[in-house]
């Protein structure tokens, strides 16, 4: 028997005991993004948004979740904790597709979502690239540097500030600080801040690479400990911070420290280059200060690959496959095919790839256009379902409230316009990759805080209200069809 349970009230109020126990900041930075998916036969399924929080819950908390499950359902046995599947966005609010890179976790997808032989086949091709340098920093994924990097016209800018940054001496000002890096998943983000710290590195200076969550998990650590002391000289004593996935960010007390970090850092001319998935006001949930403090450097957009990058990111992974198999052989006619169909992101260039090699590898057959159309299928069938537009969303808004688009769009403030207005621009947020202001203009030109406080109150009123929640839903799933 296996019933879905997200949302139900037995797991509200273990959250909540949870919240009492441990306090708000360090609940929201291990519990806020964990969901009860099901209970199976006395197993208690959670998921959990990257590896790196599984295995902190795990090791931490797992006795204690226990606990408060077997209080709430008779009978259950087990906690088991899976990384949700990157297919699947958890709340409207993550970007489809999302998984932050937390440590040398080479193959982004959970094992679940590809057939077993394929994951294994796949840790085969990079086996030898995994490394362990994870004593201070998070660990730094030894593919990712300036070498393998593509240059092309969406990312060149940020090429060029990451280098610049890389080859600057200590204590020389490279004129931006902080550098501030964001895009969509997939980009190269995480390929930038690497390079970056592994160039430093190489010259001697004190570099930290961290991602949000490793920061934090540090700081609640050394709070924990009594340590926070340490650990904050220990960070003011770097050359070089780089933060990764800006956006997990959590928990004042966390935000707090951060901001002091970046200003005594900054202050005292040390670089800190920082990465997120959208633009520093744009971070809803960062304290007014981080944020204006992060604005205030030189911010840089990765925009999504063009074909021709696309193209070469494509042959840049065969060669390096091609290290591992040396027989592998994949014609342009493929490369083009690849290029051209997989067109989101670098991340979903590198599974495709890795898709193609395995299948090879497993099946035997050569790499040929018809082969690539039969491996790839589902990959691209995946990316095309998401596409949703916010033409469609207000179509399908407005004919379910009946309201005109005209009126959808206009300054009108009447509560039959308004209420369907708000519910457009939430849904144009959670099911597009449109940012505030791009959704603001949609929508007759709207600043974009009206549309965070759209959001907001479309959240809120989703939290609080079950069948408006219901409500929403349905229009979800109208629009996903
Ligand atoms: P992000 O951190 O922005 O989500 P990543 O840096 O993890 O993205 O990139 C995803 C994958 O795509 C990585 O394997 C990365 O090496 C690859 N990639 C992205 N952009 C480029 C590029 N310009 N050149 C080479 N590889 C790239
Ligand atoms: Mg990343």
């Amino acid at each position: 028997m296996s019933v879905g349970l997200s949302g139900h009230a037995e797991w509200d109020r273990i959250k909540k005991r949870l919240r009492a126990e441990l306090g708000e900041d360090v609940f929201n930075s291990w519990f806020a993004r964990v969901d009860l998916e099901s209970i199976t036969d006395g197993a208690v399924h959670l998921s959990v948004p990257t590896r790196f929080l599984k295995n902190w819950l795990q090791n931490r908390y797992r006795d204690r979740l226990l606990a408060l499950f077997q209080e709430e359902f008779e009978g259950a046995r087990q906690i088991e904790f899976t990384v949700r599947s990157a297919i699947r966005p958890r709340t409207p609010g993550a970007a489809v597709g999302a998984e932050p890179y937390d440590g040398p976790t080479l193959d982004p997808r959970p094992v679940a979502q590809a057939p077993q032989p394929l994951k294994v086949q796949r840790e085969a091709v990079f086996a030898e690239v995994r490394t362990d340098d994870a004593l201070y920093g998070s660990p730094l994924d030894p593919r990712y540097s300036f070498d393998t990097f593509v240059e092309g016209r969406s990312n060149s800018l940020a090429l060029a500030a990451a280098r610049r940054v890389a080859e600057a001496r200590p204590g020389e000002a490279v004129g931006f600080n902080p550098l501030y890096l964001h895009a969509a998943v997939g980009l190269g983000k995480t390929h930038l801040l690497q390079a970056v710290a592994r160039a430093a590195k190489e010259q001697g200076r004190r570099v930290l690479y961290l991602t949000a969550e490793h920061f934090m998990y540090r700081f609640v650590a050394a709070l924990k400990s009594q340590s926070a002391i340490a650990f904050k000289d220990g960070l003011r004593g770097i050359d070089l911070l780089l933060i990764d996935d800006m956006q997990f960010l959590q928990g004042k007390q966390v935000q707090q420290e951060f901001c002091h970090t970046l200003n005594s850092l900054i202050d005292g001319a040390r670089q800190v280059v920082v990465a997120g998935d959208r633009p520093p006001v744009e971070l809803e949930t960062l304290d007014e200060r981080v944020r204006s403090r992060l604005g205030g450097g030189l911010l840089i957009e990765l925009h999504a690959p063009d074909l021709d990058l696309r193209r070469r990111i494509v042959s840049g992974r065969i060669a390096a496959a091609r290290r591992s198999y040396a027989a592998l052989a994949v014609s342009d006619a493929v490369i083009d095919y690849v290029a051209e169909n997989v067109t989101s992101s670098g991340r979903d260039l590198d599974g495709a790839v890795n898709r193609l090699v395995a299948h090879n590898q497993l099946t035997g057959e050569p790499i040929s256009v018809e082969m690539a159309e039969t491996a790839l299928r589902d990959l691209l069938r995946v990316r095309e379902a998401k596409r949703v537009k916010i033409e469609d969303i207000q179509r399908i808004v407005c004919k379910q409230y009946n309201v005109s688009k005209a009126d959808l769009l206009s300054s009108r403030r009447t509560r039959t316009v308004v209420r369907p207005r708000q519910i457009a621009m939430y849904l144009s947020k959670t099911l597009t990759p449109r940012s505030l202001p791009e959704i603001g203009r949609r929508f007759g030109n709207r600043d974009h805080t009206t549309v965070l406080h759209a959001v907001r109150k479309i959240e809120d009123m989703i939290k609080t209200d079950r069948a408006f929640q219901d409500e929403v839903d349905g229009l979800k799933r109208q629009i996903d069809l």
